[in-house]
Order: structure tokens, then C-alpha cells, then sequence
């Protein structure tokens, strides 16, 4: 054991100041090893630890989890790897919803395959870069956790319950009340704070989790608009989601806003700019559209290709290019005015740089997760190509010398890669090769029973080939809604089906309406400024802290509100009003305010 610096005693008197380092040891062998190994646990010699040590309050867990000793062990995790020595100026984060490590590998393969190869050598954009982690996803209430909870622990640094946005811990889900006092500042309050231009591309609608993870505080993920929310809600102050991007807690809307979900911005009795056939869903009558562009004269709101294009040098721009989510890139042909996740990324990094501060930028492919849910790999697949096509967009976009770039997944799901399919064999296909040293290579593969199987295949969803109210037993095709699932009889013989079409759905032992999440890791690939950080095993919220302390104004913005110990390293929670530099909009429990910024 080596003695602790005064860093170290520094961060022990704050943290005692907020009330959490007096919960009890119970579990310190175990549960604190994360966070401990980086603090004055650590052994003198322990190679991994490059940077300053934070100090980590040993707690019972999982009662002692509270949001601000979420925030300290992850600070002391990122610092102890490094991330402090990092002089990012711009940081871009993508996120692939649901986009599991066995998404990833099937995508390569599937990529490659188009690319006329085998497949299996195959990279995608970001497995390219030098520094990789894995990250485990749970929510602080569930084993397998949701995209709200999960992008809340990427956004502000403080791992969450499930299904809540930009709220700690402390208040449960759809608690209005209880979340006043846990509302978490995010990267993008962070950032508009320290003076960087923001901005957030999605293919979902941009009120869905993962962006609104960004600038709302929401108890439950699904209050979209105002009529989603109850009574109560209301009365209780709480705001829907589209109107926080709208009015935001910062005073600031986010420079580039690309995505979906007109729906929730137009009020019932107005017409959707691109379907004359929808009307809006806001309940109160207000069009926030047009209330946006009325408080930006000088920006664009945009909804298509076209209006994007002619709104070069107008600044800021709101762009909904769907009604809904976005299409799946495979359907989105169908739609010629709707740019790909590519060209929204290349747009919003020609209006995000040049400026002298730098810029904050989030993409998300959210839309793998949903063809997941789907049962359909084809989709899920292909849009996690589309995203390898914005990464490598990115990438040549931007230098390595002052933009950290970090890809991650927020969880997983339940495609399984399995069987011995010879190499190249068709990812899609059904599996041609040895299952024994003895099996005919040129044949298909047969299960037990003498049946043909695919590689992919689903645990669970509506994949599942017994009968429901609306396609019969046997193979399922999308868009399968699968109400009155009923149990399979046998396996379907796969023998003339073509697996590879682009609608079928792979196989799902447990009949579920919605295929599930996994709990499993996920993947984390860095380049630029700071990612030497991303390395190990790390718990989720850590990205939010490496991604702080690698970008010297994003910490210096939280060190000036006091959130930093005597090593200049973010370790207390702030307010989103304090990071923005707007008026506070609400104390925020288990907040800590130092006497005097370090
Ligand atoms: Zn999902």
C-alpha cells in the first residue's frame, strides 16, 4: 500500500462533506475492487495506474450506490487510466443502440461478403482504431438494463435506474417528484458551458432515449410529448421531452439537431410537413417547430435532403427528416429526401468545426436495437454498416491530433453466432459445413433431427416459429407483430427458404412479441486525444468521465463550478444550471459545492 498523496486526502474531506463516506464496509472485497484498485488500495507497483488517484469511499452495495459515489469511481477509474493526460479539443461519441459484440462480428462479415470477400478479414471502421475496452451495461435496478439508463451513465458519469433520463439514482422511474432533486448534468450542458458548439444526430426520433439522454430530465423515457404525461407529472413540474430540446435547461439549443419524430414537436391539429395523412400529438396545441424558429431567426429548421443543402451558413439548425424514427437504411430508398446517417454525420461536422472551442458531437445508429426487437438481423446488420459508413465519414473528416472519437453500444441483445459454417459462408445463410470433422463440406449442416439451421439465430422474439394471430407456423417474415404467440410443434425445415432475404427472421427459441436486450458486455473502441484510457474492463459510466478529463475544457468548465479535487480531476456532481452556466434548475441531491473552486 502506498500512503495517500494529499490529492487523495483532499478528495476524502469533499466526499466526506457530501455524507458518502459514511456508509459501512460490507462488501470492500468485492464490490469496491473497481473502484479501489485506482485509490489507496492500490499496490505501489500496480502497473495500471497512469494517472492521479481519486479516492473511493468503501460502501455497502448495493445500498450505499448513491449518485455522487457513482460519479466519484468513475472519475477514479478514468483517472487511474490515464484519461487526465488527454488535450482533446473536439469529441465525438457514436452510439450503436443494442449493438452487441455479436452484432459487430456478424456485421463485418456481412460487409466484407458485399465487398465480394469472405468476410471474416473484414474490419469495420472502428476496428480500426488503437485502443479498445469492454463495458459492462446493468442499470443500477436491472441485470439487463435499457437505453435510457445506460446512455444516462455514458452522458453524465453516474450509473442509473432503468428507463429515466438524465436522473440519478435516487428517484424511481415515472417519480416526478423524487426527480427534481436527482437531475444530473450531462456532456452537453458540460459543454455548452465550457463554450463548445454541441450537436446530435440520431436515426430515431430525437425525443427517444439515447439523444434525450442528452439534454432532458425526464423520469420516465416515454414522456415524449405533453400528453404522455400524467397529471401528476405536470403538476409536479416536470417537462416532456420535446420541449426540453426546444426550451432547454442551458438557454441553448445544441447547434445541430438531426433526426426524427416530428410527431412530438407539431400540436394535433397541424399537418405534417411530409405526410399529409398525420397530424402531430401534442396535446397542449403548442408547435414547437415553429416556436423554435421563431427564437432562431438566423437558424433552419429542415426536414429533407434538399433543405439541408439550402441551409448551408444558417446556424442553428433543427433538422426532422421523419415523421417517426428514421428509415432503416435497407427501406430507406423509399424515402429519396431522407440522407443517410453518413451525410448527417459529414453535415454536422462541417457546421460543428472551425470554431476556436471546439465541439461536442453524439451519433447514434439507434436503430439497430429496434430491428433487433424485430427479430431481424438483416436490418440490424446493415444499419450497424451504415454506422462503420458515419465512422469512417468522421474519420476523414477529422484529425486524430485533436478529436477524441469513441464508439460504444449502450447493450446488447440476443443474436447468437453459432454452428461451424465454413469460412465465407454466406452470415445470413444457413449453415453449409462441417458440424463434424466428417461432415460433408459442400452440405448444409443438420441438427438432431436431420433439419438445416442458420448461423443467427435470436434467444428470444418473434422470430419464434410456432403460430400467432397474424402469420402461421413456420418461418416468420417482417414485420411480424406477434400477438398470440403459441408454442412451436418442431424446428421449420429451412431447406427452400432463403434466410439471406432481407425480411426474414432468424430463429428465436423463446416466443417473445419483442425480442430482448442482453445483458452482456459491450465493446468500446477510442482514437484521438485520451483514448489510451480505453483499455480493461470498465464499468459504463466511466466513458463519461474519460471523456471529461481527456478534453481540457470540458474539466477545466467543471473544476470553475468546483467540481474538481487538488489534481484538477472532476470527482462531485454539479448541477446541470451550474455546467450549463444557466440558472441552476434545481438542487440536485447529493450535490457537494467545495468553498472555493481548485
Ligand atoms: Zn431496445
Amino acid at each position: 500500500m502506498r500512503p495517500a498523496p494529499p490529492a487523495t486526502l483532499l478528495a476524502c474531506a469533499l466526499l466526506s462533506v457530501a455524507g458518502c463516506a459514511s456508509t459501512a464496509v460490507g462488501d470492500a472485497g468485492t464490490g469496491m475492487r473497481d473502484a479501489a484498485a485506482g485509490a489507496s488500495a492500490t499496490p505501489a507497483s500496480d502497473p495500471a495506474s497512469v494517472g492521479p488517484v481519486v479516492a473511493v469511499p468503501q460502501i455497502a452495495r448495493p445500498q450505499g450506490e448513491t449518485a455522487q459515489w457513482w460519479y466519484t469511481s468513475g472519475a477514479a477509474h478514468a483517472a487511474r487510466n490515464g484519461a487526465m493526460s488527454g488535450s482533446a479539443h473536439n469529441v465525438i461519441v457514436f452510439l450503436g443502440d443494442g449493438m452487441s459484440l455479436t452484432t459487430v462480428a456478424a456485421a463485418r462479415i456481412l460487409a466484407g461478403q458485399r465487398e465480394g470477400k469472405p468476410g471474416e478479414e473484414h474490419l469495420l471502421a472502428w476496428e480500426h482504431f488503437p485502443h479498445t475496452a469492454l463495458a459492462r451495461t446493468y442499470n443500477v435496478d436491472a441485470q439487463t438494463p435499457d437505453s435510457a439508463g445506460t446512455m444516462t451513465a455514458i452522458a453524465s458519469g453516474v450509473k442509473t435506474r432503468a428507463g429515466v433520463l438524465g436522473i440519478g439514482p435516487a428517484a424511481l422511474r415515472g417519480d416526478c417528484a423524487a426527480s427534481v432533486d436527482a437531475r444530473l448534468a450531462s456532456l452537453l450542458d458540460i459543454a455548452q458551458g465550457a463554450g463548445l458548439r454541441t450537436g446530435i444526430v440520431t436515426t430515431t426520433r430525437i425525443t427517444h432515449a439515447t439523444p434525450a439522454a442528452m439534454y432532458a430530465h425526464s423520469p420516465d423515457r416515454n414522456w415524449e410529448n405533453d400528453g404522455q404525461l400524467p397529471p401528476e407529472a405536470l403538476a409536479d413540474g416536470c417537462r416532456d421531452i420535446a420541449s426540453q430540446l426546444v426550451d432547454p435547461r442551458s438557454g441553448r439549443v445544441p447547434d445541430v439537431v438531426f433526426g426524427g419524430g416530428r410527431m412530438h414537436f407539431l400540436p394535433l391539429t397541424q399537418v405534417d410537413p411530409e405526410y399529409a395523412d398525420r397530424r402531430g400529438r401534442r396535446a397542449d396545441g403548442r408547435d414547437l417547430i415553429a416556436e423554435w424558429r421563431t427564437a432562431h431567426p438566423g437558424g433552419a429548421f429542415v426536414w429533407n435532403r434538399d433543405g439541408l443543402a439550402a441551409a448551408a451558413g444558417r446556424s442553428p439548425v433543427l433538422g426532422l427528416f421523419e415523421y417517426d424514427h428514421l428509415h432503416y437504411e435497407h427501406d430507406r430508398p423509399a424515402d429519396p429526401g431522407e440522407p443517410s446517417l453518413a451525410e448527417l454525420t459529414t453535415a454536422a461536422i462541417a457546421r460543428l468545426s472551425g470554431g476556436d472551442t471546439g465541439y461536442l458531437l453524439l451519433v447514434e445508429a439507434g436503430r439497430i436495437d429496434h430491428a433487433h426487437h424485430e427479430g431481424n438481423a438483416y436490418r440490424a446488420l446493415t444499419d450497424t454498416i451504415a454506422m462503420s459508413d458515419a465512422v469512417a465519414a468522421a474519420m476523414a473528416a477529422t484529425s486524430d491530433t485533436d478529436t477524441l472519437v469513441l464508439v460504444t453500444a449502450d447493450h446488447a441483445h440476443t443474436l447468437t453466432f453459432a454452428g461451424y459454417p465454413i469460412r465465407g459462408n454466406p452470415i445470413l445463410g444457413k449453415v453449409v459445413g462441417s458440424s463434424g470433422e466428417e461432415a460433408d463440406p459442400d452440405a448444409y449442416a443438420r441438427d438432431g433431427t436431420g433439419l438445416p439451421y442458420t448461423t443467427l439465430g435470436y434467444a428470444n422474439g418473434p422470430g419464434h416459429v410456432g403460430p400467432s394471430a397474424s402469420q402461421p407456423a413456420g418461418p416468420k417474415h417482417h414485420l411480424h407483430r406477434a400477438r398470440d404467440q403459441q408454442p412451436a410443434t418442431g424446428r421449420a425445415d429451412l431447406t427452400a427458404i432463403d434466410t439471406t432475404d432481407p425480411d426474414y427472421l432468424q430463429e428465436a427459441t423463446v416466443p417473445l412479441a419483442s425480442e430482448s436486450h442482453g445483458g452482456d458486455d459491450v465493446g468500446v473502441w477510442a482514437s484521438g486525444p485520451g483514448s489510451a484510457a480505453v483499455r480493461g474492463s470498465l464499468e459504463q459510466h466511466v466513458l463519461y468521465h474519460v471523456l471529461v478529463q481527456a478534453t481540457p475544457r470540458l474539466r477545466a468548465r467543471l473544476c470553475a463550478i468546483g467540481g474538481c479535487n487538488g489534481d484538477g480531476v472532476p470527482v462531485l456532481l454539479s448541477t446541470a444550471g451550474d455546467a450549463s452556466g444557466a440558472a441552476p434548475v434545481g438542487a440536485t441531491r447529493d450535490v457537494v459545492r467545495p468553498a472555493a473552486p481548485r
